[in-house]
């Protein structure tokens, strides 16, 4: 009679249950890939390294300032200038306050740049870092004045001054206040090379808007990193107002070393290096 056999089955029991739970979940920790925007290719994140660069086109990840500053910087020759402007709303702007003090306490900075003076192979240099995080670099009237205070500064010390652009342009919350640091910037970065003193511009990605349109461009000396992109208004806007289809690599370093906008595109790991040499042969410029 084994046809009507009753079937064996296993029993779950609440306590067997309960015990799966209690094993631990298989979990994926976060940031374990990135995805290269540039070459779209998927990379371990350990693979970039300490430089965050793409081994397959060169691009190099955004870096916050204090990376930034940490790759540039001889250890503890960093000393920061006006960290304690006031940021206010000039023009009544709704919600921009609050969206200040939420960028204050998501990425610890005061704003978008930070400036002081440093040295780079021990070499004295005044410093200007932007941060694409902090409302993705935009220029307003904080930005404005520590750029333009770091330029005086430069002057009056004799010092040559290194700026990493990182910025979206103006800051459209402050309208036409934004605008205005870009003459106030471009006056300080003329009376500086009035000195004969020596202004690098190292372009990083994203250098767009208002920032490109005056300092970025105006270094005497202007290095890009691989595959940043570096334009002023978006190419979306461009192709519809000129009604044609841009290149692929329109806005890229690499295309604007070859139209001459950029002297050279230098890879991150080598930059610390190519400055410090920039510094070294320019010592005594002044004179
Ligand atoms: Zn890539």
């Amino acid at each position: 009679m084994a046809l009507f056999k009753k079937k064996k089955y296993i029993k779950l029991t609440p306590s067997s249950n309960n015990k799966e739970d209690k094993q631990p979940k298989p979990s994926v920790p976060d940031n374990l890939w990135e995805k290269c925007p540039s070459c779209k290719k998927i990379i371990y994140t350990k693979d970039l390294g300490t430089t965050k660069t793409c081994q397959h086109c060169g691009y190099c990840f955004r870096l916050d300032c204090r990376e930034r500053l940490f790759m540039t910087v001889d250890e503890h020759s960093f000393e920061e200038w006006d960290s304690d402007i006031k940021v206010v709303n000039p023009i009544s702007f709704p919600g921009y306050e609050e969206k200040l003090k939420k960028m204050q306490a998501t990425t610890g900075l005061h704003e978008a740049v930070i400036t002081g003076q440093g040295t780079i192979e021990q070499q004295p240099v005044v410093i200007a870092i932007m941060d694409s995080q902090f409302i993705m670099g935009s220029m307003g009237h904080v930005v404005g004045e520590k750029i333009t205070r770091a330029f005086e500064r430069a002057t009056d010390l004799k010092l040559p001054i290194i700026i990493f652009t990182a910025s979206g342009g103006a800051r459209m919350q402050e309208g036409i206040i934004s605008l205005m640091q870009m003459a106030k910037i471009s006056a300080a970065v003329k009376r500086h090379a009035k000195q004969g003193l020596l202004y690098i511009t190292v372009l990083t990605d994203p250098t767009t808007g208002g920032v490109t349109a005056s300092f970025a461009m105006q270094g005497d000396i202007i290095l890009a990193e691989p595959q940043a992109t570096i334009g002023f208004a978006g190419r979306r806007v461009i192709e519809q107002t000129i009604r044609q289809e841009l290149p692929e690599e329109f806005q890229k370093a690499e295309f604007l070393l070859k139209k001459g906008f950029v002297d050279k595109i230098v890879a991150r790991h080598e930059l610390t290096k190519i400055l410090a040499q920039l510094l070294a042969f320019h010592q005594g410029g002044n004179r």
